[in-house]
């Protein structure tokens, strides 16, 4: 949107305003989708689906900012020079996309594994027997309150599913002896990466 229609070349310092402010905006929008699903009621939206949900929407941001700069940049290395010195325009391009190649790849890894961890519901332990939950003295740790929908982990510790899963989109050890229980973390809480795309 803001490259100029006549784009008869622009300079360098325009070129940076574009990529600069078209990448804020995007981190804003983000943000604002973020919201609204913190916002969301729990009936329209289960507290531990959220981590999911927050983890597609960042993979799937980070993608589409590293696609959006593409434009901007073609434009500006391709109308730049004009003349006999096209060819220069034309090589600095493809310079370009090499580079770009990588980033791209490991945006788009990053967002199918997002996408497969928002389809396959994450099962971090297994119900306990009526004996098990005697033992564990019928409060979970966390809430400190009667157990809801207890849930086991691999070390045998036991929690209400909906506390355990909201401390998996922070950590990745059990609460009580940090056995690793669960994956990497990384933006489930509904942090936004600080990360400013320039090219
Ligand atoms: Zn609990
Ligand atoms: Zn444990």
């Amino acid at each position: 949107m803001l490259i100029p229609p006549d784009h008869e070349g622009y300079g360098v310092m325009d070129l940076m305003w574009i990529v600069i402010v078209s990448d804020y905006v995007l981190k804003l929008v983000t943000v604002l989708v973020k919201t609204i699903i913190t916002l969301m009621p729990h009936s329209i939206m289960h507290y531990q689906n959220r981590g999911k949900y927050f983890l597609v929407v960042e993979m799937g941001s980070q993608l589409y900012r590293s696609l959006a700069p593409i434009q901007p940049w073609l434009s500006y290395l391709l109308d730049g020079y004009a003349g006999p010195r096209k060819v220069l325009g034309v090589f600095l391009s493809a310079t370009y996309m090499v580079c770009k190649g990588p980033d791209i790849v490991t945006k788009m890894k990053c967002f199918q594994s997002a996408i497969v961890k928002f389809i396959h519901s994450v099962n971090y332990g297994s119900t306990p027997s009526k004996s098990q939950l005697e033992d564990a003295g019928g409060l979970c740790p966390i809430c400190h309150d009667d157990f809801l929908l207890p849930t086991m982990l691999s070390c045998k510790h036991i929690f209400c599913e909906q506390c355990v899963v909201t401390w998996f989109d922070r950590e990745r050890t059990c609460p009580m002896c940090r056995t690793q229980v669960a994956d990497d973390p990384a933006w489930r809480d509904g942090s936004t990466t600080h990360f400013m795309q320039l090219y």
